[in-house]
């Protein structure tokens, strides 16, 4: 896999090695080393070969960038521009982000290990088109005027947060940083933002392309560097004024920490999720059914936090969804991401990929049966493989069906009764999304108002668009609520405005 004679990889490899690709710091407008001048390796997920060295930030960095993201937020250089401006701005970067697309998608699937097709075709637009969504929003939103008593005017409007902290995951690097960016920067904060240490480089780009847009210097800030120095000393630090976080329920409890422990700022948590596909026993098409289950769980090799991990199957259609399952799997071939008819690439480091093998491991040991998959593939690639993979006669209270695997490994249960599939549904200590399948009506709307979840698809595997909002329940955090307008009001402070007026005839 790795000496290709394949032409097409060939061609995309070559365009790669002229790719500039961006390594330091983006502070106040600028490129610039790391103060402790330290640097660390990047690697390629599908080959485990270094890619480049990216500067290691430390806390000296994001108190710089912080320094230059409050100066920017007190001068009213981005906050008090009129909305208008700021959209302009924004539908620019936009606009640049779509028109430099395949160089971006490239840069995200080498150092990320996702399949080309999705960074190319999905991910890069996709993140254009939520900057650009939240950009069109902002001078369409009105403030309000109280029904205040006679002789008083009470008006209520949204003034930007201030400096607003940003750290993000790797399993979508460009897209979680534009679902922060894309409402903060529209509102009129600044932002100090960390991507994950192991996928910095797409985000580093971008922000050049910020700049380029005409971005002030200082609006936008990226420090790379490892979560435990820099995600820590932007959750602590006391002159930001609200952190939004995507990633681990573990690390998300430590930015509640972060925050008690300085200045209480505001945290908003997305985190993980254990999220159930329920199939009903009158549910439709079941080739449809497989094919909606396998993107659910498959899809950027299940790291992601909305996959259902958990195929929740009325008895009766067990056996024909696991076969249809299996026949779909012929349309997710695993292979070099960089191959154009790849949909699994690698996953994202040697020890990801070992954390889940181990849990496939724990699977076998709990009693559950492997149907295909569960084991290391392309050895030979150098780089991190593991095929779709799919237990059998799991149990609820198994290790696999409870905790958060990140991997593409789906769990099948079976159930009886409508009750006991919302119980199995439910009992988990997350609460992202669901999804349930089913042809009647009454159990669809009832079913999705009884399952605790921020997100419920009906005869679909979705996160809705940019219209709609995306946050969890329970261990999937709070505050969360990426997209739609409502991401406006987690970045803004409400503020009301009392008038008195003098009494009419005084002077
Ligand atoms: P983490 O939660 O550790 O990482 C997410 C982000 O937080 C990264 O930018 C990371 O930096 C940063 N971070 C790590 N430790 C700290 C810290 N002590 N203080 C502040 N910031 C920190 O996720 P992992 O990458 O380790 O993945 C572990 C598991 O978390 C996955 O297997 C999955 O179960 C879950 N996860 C969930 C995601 C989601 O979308 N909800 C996304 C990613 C992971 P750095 O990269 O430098 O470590």
């Amino acid at each position: 896999m790795t000496d290709t004679l394949d032409p097409t990889i060939d061609a995309t490899k070559a365009e790669i090695s002229r790719i500039r690709l961006r390594t330091q710091p983006f502070i106040d407008g600028q490129f610039r080393d790391a103060i402790g001048g330290r640097r660390y390796v990047t690697e390629n997920p599908a080959t485990g070969q270094p890619i480049i060295e990216v500067a290691e930030g430390g806390a000296a960095d994001v108190d710089a960038a912080v320094t230059a993201a409050r100066r920017a937020a007190d001068d009213g250089r981005w906050s008090r521009r009129s909305p208008g401006d700021r959209k302009r701005i924004l539908i620019r970067w936009a606009d640049l982000i779509d028109g430099n697309a395949r160089e971006l998608g490239l840069i995200e699937t080498i150092d990320a290990g996702k399949p080309v097709i999705d960074t190319v075709d999905l991910d890069m637009p996709e993140t254009a088109s939520c900057i650009r969504w939240h950009a069109e929003a902002v001078d369409k939103l009105y403030g309000q005027v109280a029904p205040s008593p006679e002789g008083t005017v009470a008006t209520i409007t949204q003034e930007p947060c201030g400096v607003v902290g940003a750290v993000i995951p790797w399993n979508y690097p460009a897209q979680m940083a534009a679902w922060k960016l894309g409402p903060a920067l529209a509102t009129g904060n600044t932002v100090v933002i960390k991507p994950a240490s192991m996928t910095s480089l797409s985000l580093l780009r971008i922000a050049e392309l910020g700049a380029q847009a005409g971005l002030p210097d200082g609006v936008l800030n990226v420090v790379t560097g490892p979560g435990d120095v820099v995600g820590e000393a932007i959750g602590r630090h006391p002159d930001i004024d609200c952190v939004a976080f995507t990633g681990s329920t573990e690390v998300g409890r430590r930015f509640l920490t972060y925050a008690a422990e300085s200045n209480l700022k505001r945290v908003l948590l997305e985190l993980g999720g254990k999220s159930p596909q329920i199939v009903f026993g009158d549910a439709g098409d079941v080739g449809r059914i497989a094919a909606n289950v396998a993107e659910a769980i498959f899809w950027n090799m299940g790291e992601n936090c909305s996959a259902g991990s958990r195929l929740i199957v009325h008895r009766s259609r067990k056996e024909s969804l696991l076969e249809a399952i299996q026949a779909e799997l012929a349309n997710w071939p695993v292979g070099d991401p960089l191959d154009p008819g790849t949909r699994i690439g690698a996953l994202i480091s040697r020890g990801h990929m070992e954390r889940v093998l181990e849990y496939i491991a724990i699977g076998r040991a709990e009693g559950a049966r492997v149907v295909t998959g569960g084991r290391r593939i392309l050895e030979e690639s150098g780089g991190w493989f593991v095929p779709p993979t799919v237990f059998d006669g799991v149990r609820n209270d198994m290790r696999i069906a409870r905790e958060e695997i990140f991997g593409p490994v789906l769990s099948v249960i079976e159930f009886d009764t409508d009750d006991e599939a919302v119980a199995l549904a439910n009992d988990t200590p997350y609460g992202l999304a669901a999804s349930l399948y089913t042809q009647n009506l009454n159990t669809a709307h009832r079913v999705a108002r009884d399952l605790k979840a921020g997100v419920v698809g009906v005869n679909a595997y979705s996160e809705g668009d940019m219209t709609t909002p995306f946050g969890g329940y329970k261990l999937s955090g709070f505050g969360g609520h990426d997209k739609s307008v409502l991401a406006h009001g987690q970045y803004t402070e409400t503020k009301t405005i009392w008038i008195q007026l003098e009494p009419a005839g005084q002077p």
